[in-house]
């Protein structure tokens, strides 16, 4: 058998020659500590794991509509990224947000669809509710009038739960990065 080349013991960092290329231990005291230490650790990540589940689950609803939406709102942003605000028609430098035509609080059901949502500049957004008026022309202009009558009408409000907007968030995050990876290419 080969002469295993010296190695520091885990324990007390001291040079040793180990006889099998498995040991990290000068002597078996220190190689029981070892052992002992090893276990230890992986009892403290297997609690962070069942911690950091816990903390999950008792995360409000809040918290996933709110990171689905997030995720949802990033996507919506760059796909238009080159279009000027749908409401106003301007490029500029400020803020942009994804702006809602028929919105969150009174069509909640539309949250998530695509043709509902575009990017908006912030004065739009935030100060002109939308700038609705302004809004309807050019989204019929861009999405052609069978789509807006569509959006229009009834829609059902899905029952949404935890999994559900996880799901949600997790499909945008990844259609947008297809979409950079597609401008990569
Ligand atoms: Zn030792
Ligand atoms: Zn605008």
């Amino acid at each position: 058998m080969a002469k295993q080349p010296r190695r520091k013991c885990k324990v007390c960092r001291e040079w040793f020659h180990p006889v099998y290329s498995n040991v990290w231990w000068c002597s078996p005291e220190h190689g029981a500590q070892y052992a002992l230490a090893l276990r230890s650790n992986e009892k403290k990540k297997a609690e962070e794991e069942r911690q950091a589940k816990r903390r999950q689950a008792v995360k409000p609803m809040s918290y996933f509509i709110g990171q689905a939406q997030q995720a949802f709102n990033d996507f919506i942003r760059y796909r238009d990224r080159f279009k000027p605000c749908i409401s106003c028609g301007r490029h500029h430098d400020g803020q942009y947000h994804a702006g809602h035509y028929r919105t969150t609080g009174a069509s909640p059901e539309l949250r998530f669809h695509e043709d509902n949502c575009h990017k908006q500049c912030a004065p739009c957004n935030n100060h002109l509710s939308g700038n609705l008026a302004a809004y309807r022309p050019k989204l019929i202009l861009k999405i052609g009038q069978a789509r807006f009558d569509a959006l229009m009408g009834p829609h059902e409000l899905p029952k949404w739960r935890r999994d559900d907007y996880i799901e949600i968030r997790n499909t945008y995050r990844a259609k947008l990065k297809e979409l950079k990876q597609q401008e990569a290419a």
